[in-house]
């Protein structure tokens, strides 16, 4: 492979994460063999990430890899690594839009559960100061799940999606340094999760899970100075 192969191979793939913002690991796996890049195993793939990170540095922007919360899913996603405020959004949603983005936000990050009701999520269209019809939040929020900014479950409760996690993650440690907690287990933002009765640690359910299946059946929190029976994961 020479160069000026390799060259518009990365510029394929940067050009489909600049459009595209996110992508799952099978969407990363089929544009890889779409643009001809032979990746036998995962480390290839590793290698190829960190060289269009190399390119992209001077930008402010890397492609970061991220878990799902409630799932597990692995997702890569294109970040800037600089402008850690709600406006960097600017160019794809009106300034109304992200007031009404950073209200429900703030609520989310305010449950103990990390999701909010649909409707209580409309509702916050009545505290913006600029008016915005329900059916116009709706169809915001609608973009917002499009664009994988957030996720419904089948409850229709929503909750922020991976892509928030990583791109506003020093957005929501700034903002919300009270609310926000790190997963006890990865250390990593965690928002759905369970709680600790006892000392108020969080563990993403997929940690606690892991752990609680190596710890058999009398499951106990993992914090030092904690060790309290863990009640509510069954
Ligand atoms: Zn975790
Ligand atoms: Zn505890």
């Amino acid at each position: 492979m020479n160069g000026t192969e390799t060259q518009i191979q990365m510029q394929k793939f940067l050009q489909t994460f600049m459009s595209r913002g996110i992508l799952n690991a099978k969407e990363v796996k089929n544009l890889r063999q779409e643009i001809g890049v032979h990746a036998e195993s995962n480390d290839d793939l590793i290698r190829f990430v960190q060289a269009a990170n190399e390119a992209i540095a001077p930008f402010n922007l890397e492609i970061r890899k991220g878990v799902q919360e409630d799932d597990g899913a692995h997702f890569y996603c294109l970040v800037n690594t600089v402008e850690t405020s709600l406006t960097r959004l600017s160019s794809t949603y009106t300034p109304n839009e992200l007031e009404l983005f950073k209200k429900l936000v703030e609520k989310i990050v305010d449950t103990d559960d990390g999701k909010m009701g649909s409707l209580a999520a409309l509702s916050l269209t009545d505290k913006l100061d600029k008016k915005m019809g329900k059916e116009e939040g709706q169809d915001f929020f609608n973009r917002l799940e499009r664009d994988k900014w957030i996720k419904k479950d089948t409850d229709g409760k929503i909750s922020l999606s991976v892509r928030s996690i990583l791109e506003l993650e020093q957005y929501l440690k700034d903002m919300y340094p009270e609310f926000i907690k790190l997963c006890n287990i990865c250390s990593k933002i965690c928002l759905l999760g369970e709680t600790c009765a006892n000392c108020g640690i969080k563990l993403h359910l997929k940690c606690a899970n892991n752990l609680f299946s190596k710890q058999g059946s009398e499951k106990k929190c993992p914090a030092r100075d904690c060790s309290a029976t863990w009640g509510s994961i069954e």
